[in-house]
């Protein structure tokens, strides 16, 4: 396994396992294959309603609760001092832990300056071990990590080979914030897994697209934390870590970034929105 170190000396698994759309009733399952497989680092949110799942997993693993690193993420709905006070004990509970080893705001929407507030109260309090944000673009992190005390460790942001975050990286290398992705394989839109140049040089070391796409991420300093319900394409994502890509070949792939969302730019006014829809009044 690789490590990153982040801005507070926590050591952070570089290849982790996300279970966004893994159904509540097949988390609990996923996460023990993949336990089994080798990951210890898993990604949650509140949003995605199974860290009760995660939480049963680690349990039923029977290893000890120092060798995890856990991630979950506070939603919109939860945003503001108070109730994301509260929820960070929901979590705990429902991840059946005393602490999370890294706490993110899940997006850059609602009081998250009060979020934030509640999350450096926890973190002080040695609930969380890390803090930090996901899906701020730029301009929006740039203020956040200005007036807070505790500096955001990691920013979550669509990362792959069609979106590869240049410029984000820039500034979040300059305020040592770790970039991790979500979405390293982009959920297989664009016919990722048919990407003719990582088919090619995925032949010369006998890797798949989806490995080649991983050790790009890798070797590119990212944290990836890809998804699968199935067994072997588990093995198969953990299994990046006995080939190297060469300079001229990362170059190629750094070639393929189109530089825009696959999904949704975060800072467009119907993103927004569309956000304020998913959040009761
Ligand atoms: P992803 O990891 O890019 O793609 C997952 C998809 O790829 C699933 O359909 C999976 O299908 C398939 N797949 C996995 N391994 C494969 C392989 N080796 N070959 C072929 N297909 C494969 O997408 P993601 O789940 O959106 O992103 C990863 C994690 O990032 C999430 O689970 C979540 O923890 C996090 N995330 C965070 C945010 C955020 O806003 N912060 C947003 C999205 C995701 P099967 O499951 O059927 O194998």
């Amino acid at each position: 396994m690789f490590y990153k170190t982040l801005n507070n000396k926590v050591k952070m698994p570089q290849l982790g396992f996300g279970v966004y759309q893994t159904p509540v009733d097949e988390t609990k399952r996923a996460v023990l294959d993949a336990i089994e497989v080798g990951y210890r680092a898993f990604d949650t949110a509140q949003a995605y309603g199974n860290e009760a799942g995660v939480g049963e997993a680690i349990k039923e693993s029977g290893l000890p609760r120092e060798e995890f690193f856990i991630t979950t993420k506070i939603w919109i709905s939860n945003a503001g001092y108070e109730k994301a006070k509260a929820s960070i004990e929901e979590s705990l509970q429902k991840l059946q832990t005393d602490y999370i080893d890294l706490l993110l705001i899940h997006q850059p929407f609602g009081d998250y300056y009060g979020t934030y507030r509640a999350m450096e109260e926890a973190y002080k309090a040695g609930k969380l071990r890390a803090i930090g944000v996901s899906n701020f673009s730029p301009d929006r992190f740039i203020d956040l990590q200005h007036f807070v005390e505790i500096k955001p460790a990691v920013n979550q942001i669509e990362t792959h080979i069609f979106q590869q975050q240049k410029v984000a990286k820039t500034y979040l290398d300059k305020y040592n914030c770790q970039i991790e992705s979500w979405g390293p394989f982009a959920e297989g839109r664009n016919d990722f897994f048919n990407t003719p140049t990582l088919k090619e040089i995925g032949e010369k070391y006998g890797k798949s697209v989806a490995q080649v796409a991983l050790r790009f991420l890798l070797q590119s300093d990212v944290v990836v934390i890809p998804k699968s319900v199935r067994k072997e394409r588990m093995q198969e994502n953990f299994n990046i870590f006995d080939f190297e890509l060469t300079a001229e070949e990362m170059a190629t792939i750094q070639d393929l970034d189109q530089g825009k969302s696959l999904f949704f730019d975060h800072q467009a006014p119907e993103t927004a929105e569309f956000f304020m829809t998913l959040v009761k009044k």
